[in-house]
This record gives structure tokens, C-alpha cells and sequence, in this order.
């Protein structure tokens, strides 16, 4: 279990204010300009060093993301920051942006001086309006102390930081969406290459990185990339905000080391499977595009990017959706089909066709009006769908029906069968 002198997120239950006095207390913007000046390859290689792998569903290093940005080209470079958490099961970021924006927006400033951005723009989704003002005044606050903007924290360094609330369109959490969005066009996702580090924002050079993955930055370079190197299990370190929602006695959001055992983070922090751990049915441990893990591989499962993988599963965000046995697993994930069917983009055949037809057929399933063979069809439909598109929308709407019939085949064979007793 992650001790108190490692956690990060101190204030993430807003039990104390949000503002900067309160952040300075709990050591926010402590020495800000001493990192700035130890030089953009001193920020990346710490940052490599920590292990820290992007907290937004991909997992990919942070820090090497970072440099893959040009060196020395003179052009505009931009730091994008994806505050869009749409995600089903997912309600980390609300957090940091509701009681700890002045994390955030230092590890902007620090992030974007390592990669030569003097401008970060912040895309919040728009169904988040108090935590649009939060970060807003927050922002506000930054600006009046000299924190950022011009010669940001007397660090010689000029840093506008915008915050810009999008309009609720889940695709706009993937991060060509959201620069066409940034941009002012639709909210479509853009074919890469180019990947944005070469032509991204209004063409130039840009970074998009998550909530959770740049307000942990000040922290790390504080206290050392070994010191969060070694939290967690190798390839998988540090400490990651978890949310566990579903049938557990207490939701919550709950910052722990990688690596922990699931059942201790829902035991510990959840109060437990409603019903008792006997109960259980499943859990979808990444959000809601990750495939379900049933109760029988639960019991020894650790919460990370590569124990997850080998469950045919994933972190993703870590929002845990927690099923137990009242669930109807064939409507939950149905419900799943018809939010994929509804923010899928149109512009890919498979994804736009696709969605909807799975849709239409998990509907069948749940009454069990379908024949066994639409089973197979599903499976058929979604490895047309998978990798093929511009986009990965259109895996994360596979991949929960792949979990389904991976792991429930015969209760969905099951209501078939009953369904043509019923009406024979
Ligand atoms: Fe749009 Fe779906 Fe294609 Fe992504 S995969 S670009 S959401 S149609």
C-alpha cells in the first residue's frame, strides 16, 4: 500500500482549498525556476528515468514522448493538455482539476519549457464547468504572481497558458480530434503521419499529454526519477489515481502504487465488493473500452499496464467498473455498443457501419432474440473493425464485446436457448 510520504495528490479529496496559498503550503511551486534552469535534456532524461508511462489510456512513456519533439528548428512549438475525460468509469482528472489545478498548471509550465513551447492550451471537456472555473482561477492566480506568463517563476522563460472548454463530444478526447477541435473544425480524428510532434496544433510541432501525466511532472523532478522508479513494479512504476466505481460499497478515487493487487484496492479502498468478494462478476479495470476480467481471474490480478495485458485486458485510465452477480452482463455491455454507436466520428466505414451493427445485434442479445450463429458474427464484425480505422475508437468498441464472448459465451448461448423455448 502506497505510505503518505509518497503520495503525490495531497489534497485530492478538496479537503483543504484549492488556491495558491494552500498549494504552496502543500509544496506546490516549491523551487519551480531551480528545475527550469537545469535544462531541457536534465527535465527528459529525469523524466525517462522515472518510468513514468502517460496516464491517459496508451501508456506510452512520457518522456520519450517529449523527445520526439524537434530540437533548435526556431518554430512555434505547442504543449497540448487533454482535459477531456469522457471515458466511462474514468473521474481522475476531475479531481486534479478541481482541487489540485496548481500541480497541473506548474508540470505545464516545466513540460512545455522542456520542450520549447511558450504556449499550452488546455482542452476541458464542456460538461466540466466548475472545474473550468477552478483551473480558471487558478490560472488566474499563476498569472497575477509572476508564476507564468512573461519571464514565468523569474525563470527567463514566457509561458501563456489557455484554457479552452470543448463541447462534450467523447471523440474529442483523442488527440487529433481534439487539436481539429482546438483548431475550430469538427472534432474528427486526424490520419497520422503526420504524428502531431511533427505537424500538430495550426501545423507546428506539438505535445498532447493527460491531466494526470503532467501534474505528477513537478513532483517527480522534486523528489528524483528513481524515487517514483521505484514505486510500482518495473515498467509499470510510480503511483496512479485510481477510480473504482460500480457495485462497491464506496466509490472513490484513490491514489495508489502501480502493481497493487485489485482485490486490496477494492477491499481497502472501496469498502469492498457489494456482496462480499464471493460475489463478484467481473471487473472492467481501464474504463469502459477495456475488456472485462471475470471474477476468476481476479483474485491474484495486479492493477497494471503489463498484468493487465496479460488478461486480455488493460489499464487504460484505471477506472475500475465493478460488477457483481445482480449484473446483467449482456445489457451492461450492450449499453457499452449504443455509446460507441453514438460518438463514433462517421468518417470510417468500419467504425461508422460498425458500431451501429453491433449495436443492433447486442439489443437482440439481450432479450436473446438472436440466432447462436450471430455470436461468431459479432467476433467477425469486430476483427473488421479492429485496426482498421483511422482512429482507435473503433478498437475501444470491440473490445468490450470481444471480452463479453470471450469470457460469457454460454450465458448468451444460455438466453438464446431460453429466449426459443419462450416463444416456441
Ligand atoms: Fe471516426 Fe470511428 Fe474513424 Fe475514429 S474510428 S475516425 S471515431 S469513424
Amino acid at each position: 500500500m502506497l505510505e503518505d510520504k509518497d503520495r503525490i495528490y495531497t489534497n485530492i479529496y478538496g479537503f483543504e482549498t484549492a488556491d495558491l496559498s494552500a498549494a504552496k503550503k502543500r509544496g506546490d511551486w516549491k523551487d519551480t525556476a531551480k528545475l527550469i534552469k537545469k535544462g531541457r535534456d536534465w527535465i527528459i532524461d529525469e523524466m525517462k528515468k522515472s518510468g513514468l508511462r502517460g496516464r491517459g489510456g496508451a501508456g506510452f512513456p512520457t518522456g520519450l514522448k517529449w523527445s520526439f519533439m524537434p530540437k533548435d528548428d526556431g518554430k512555434q512549438h505547442y504543449l497540448v493538455i487533454n482535459a477531456d475525460e469522457s471515458e466511462p468509469g474514468t473521474c481522475k482528472d476531475r479531481d486534479i482539476l478541481r482541487h489540485e489545478p496548481h500541480k497541473l498548471i506548474e508540470g505545464a509550465l516545466i513540460a512545455a519549457y522542456a520542450m520549447a513551447a511558450d504556449a499550452c492550451y488546455i482542452y476541458i471537456r464542456g460538461e466540466f464547468y466548475n472545474e473550468a472555473v477552478a483551473l480558471q482561477a487558478a490560472i488566474d492566480e499563476a498569472y497575477e504572481e509572476g508564476l507564468i506568463g512573461k519571464n514565468a517563476c523569474k525563470s527567463g522563460w514566457d509561458f501563456d497558458v489557455y484554457l479552452h472548454r470543448g463541447a462534450g463530444a467523447y471523440i474529442c478526447g483523442e488527440e487529433t480530434a481534439l487539436l481539429e477541435s482546438l483548431e475550430g473544425n469538427r472534432g474528427m480524428p486526424r490520419n497520422k503521419p503526420p504524428f502531431p510532434a511533427m505537424a500538430g496544433l495550426y501545423a507546428a510541432p506539438t505535445t498532447v499529454n493527460n491531466v494526470e501525466s503532467i501534474s505528477v511532472v513537478p513532483t517527480i523532478l522534486r523528489r528524483g526519477g528513481d524515487w517514483f522508479a521505484n514505486l510500482g513494479r518495473e515498467n509499470n512504476a510510480g503511483t496512479k489515481l485510481f477510480c473504482i466505481s460500480g457495485h462497491v460499497n464506496n466509490p472513490c478515487n484513490v491514489e495508489e502504487e502501480m502493481g497493487i493487487p485489485i482485490k486490496e484496492l477494492i477491499d481497502t479502498h472501496a469498502g469492498g465488493v457489494i456482496g462480499g468478494w464471493d460475489n463478484l462478476l467481473g471487473i472492467i479495470p481501464g474504463g469502459s473500452s477495456c475488456p472485462i476480467v471475470p471474477a476468476c481471474d481476479c483474485d491474484d490480478l495486479l492493477m497494471d499496464f503489463d498484468s493487465l495485458k496479460a488478461v486480455n485486458s488493460g489499464l487504460g485510465t484505471a477506472g475500475l467498473i465493478v460488477m457483481n452477480k445482480s449484473t446483467d452482463i449482456i445489457y451492461a455491455i450492450t449499453r457499452l455498443s449504443k455509446f460507441y454507436w453514438h460518438e463514433s466520428c462517421g468518417q470510417c466505414t468500419p467504425c461508422r457501419e460498425g458500431t451501429g451493427w453491433i449495436y443492433r445485434i447486442m439489443e437482440r442479445m439481450v432479450t436473446g432474440d438472436a440466432n447462436i450463429d450471430e455470436i461468431d458474427q459479432l467476433l467477425d464484425i469486430c476483427s473488421q473493425m479492429e485496426g482498421n480505422t483511422i482512429c482507435a475508437l473503433a478498437d475501444a468498441a470491440v473490445w468490450p464485446i470481444q471480452g463479453l464472448v470471450r469470457h460469457f459465451r454460454d450465458e448468451m448461448e444460455t438466453r438464446i436457448l431460453e429466449y426459443r423455448q419462450r416463444v416456441a
